[in-house]
């Protein structure tokens, strides 16, 4: 966790009232954002004399749509509506790409994300911090499987490579224009948007809060798609593993070589009388486990090259309603 405070010298000051973005992707949030639009509304026109607020409709089946679209009318309103739901990560993308604040802050639509951080975010940033990241104050709420899941995945992911992904951080953050700049000139199509924010560096401090319970509809994320964003994650930002299946490939053939030794010296002393079926089957079973395993991981990589190949835009906009920026 990195912290900092005071101005950075030599830069010039902040502006006291800085024009304000703010990002909400959403998957069938409707009743989420009657209730939050109001109180981000009352919220955003106190902080900022120019502001918008971008939501994206990440292909939801209810009627987030519409209720973007009516609030869209308003002035200030931005509603990007993607042609199918396409994740959240590449929802976030999108809605950055339609902003243009000088500061822009991305936060989940289902009141987790309590609007009263935005004010001590922005004292932050006036101070000199590029990224101003809420960090979950405590994992209480969630069960022992995902916390150990969790750990343990920020342990591989954070193993050797040249930055860390700090554990607890999570879209719930306020960036500089540059920096969500630099997270938008990143060409990869695999957005994992954690390993994203720590690879474009930047000075970022960590805001702890409490996140709220979700007010409408249940999380998006289970844990197979837990398991399946980890493993996405480790190989876009790792190649570690692969450097491990080279390691352990050399080991298996290095003993194997030891025990070829031992096998031709023992039937020069004392012959063959062919028994040990034992031992050839559980060294069969066992080199064999080993080898898929690691032709599975150079599969896991293969798959990624396969999708950065590909070079397909990451969502398809389907219309974008309203005029974003507005002043009073
Ligand atoms: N979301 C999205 N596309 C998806 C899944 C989720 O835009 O495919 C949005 C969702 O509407 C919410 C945010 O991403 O605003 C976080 O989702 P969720 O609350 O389900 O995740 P959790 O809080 O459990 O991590
Ligand atoms: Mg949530």
């Amino acid at each position: 966790m990195t912290a900092t405070s005071g101005p950075v010298a030599g830069a010039p000051p902040r502006p006291q009232r800085p024009s304000l973005s703010l990002v909400l992707p959403c998957r069938n949030e409707a009743r989420n954002l009657e209730t939050l639009l109001p109180l981000l509304l009352a919220r955003v026109a106190k902080l900022a004399e120019r502001w918008e607020i971008v939501l994206v409709d990440d292909g939801s089946t209810d009627d987030t749509a519409a209720v973007m679209q009516r609030w869209a009318a308003k002035p200030g309103f931005r509603a990007v509506q993607l042609s199918r739901n396409f994740g959240k990560e590449a929802a976030l993308t999108a809605g950055l790409r339609h902003t243009s604040g000088e500061v822009v802050v991305s936060m989940d639509a289902d009141m987790q994300h309590p609007p009263s951080l935005l004010e001590e975010m922005l004292v932050h940033w006036r101070q000199g911090a590029d990224v101003v990241y809420a960090v979950r104050a405590n994992r209480d709420d969630e069960g022992l499987i995902k916390r150990v899941g969790t750990r343990a995945f920020y342990r591989l992911l954070n193993a050797f490579e040249g930055f860390d992904v700090p554990p607890d951080g999570g879209d719930f953050r306020l960036m500089d224009r540059a920096v969500v700049d630099a997270l938008l000139s990143l060409p990869e199509r695999t957005r994992f948007m954690k390993g994203l924010y720590a690879w474009v560096g930047f000075q970022a401090v960590a805001l702890p809060y409490v996140p709220g319970e979700r007010a409408h509809g249940k999380t998006h994320f289970n844990y197979r798609r837990l398991v399946s964003l980890s493993l996405i994650g480790l190989t876009a930002f790792t190649t570690w593993p692969l450097r491990l299946a080279t390691v352990i490939g050399m080991l298996v053939a290095f003993f194997s070589m030891l025990y070829g030794v031992f096998l031709t010296v023992a039937y020069w002393l004392w012959g063959n009388e062919v028994s040990g079926w034992t031992t050839i089957v559980v060294g069969v079973a066992l080199l064999l486990g080993i080898q898929m395993v690691l032709i599975g991981i150079v599969g896991e990589y293969v798959g990624r090259i396969f999708e950065e190949v590909k070079a397909r835009p990451l969502y398809v906009v389907k219309d974008v309603h309203g005029q974003g920026l507005t002043g009073r």
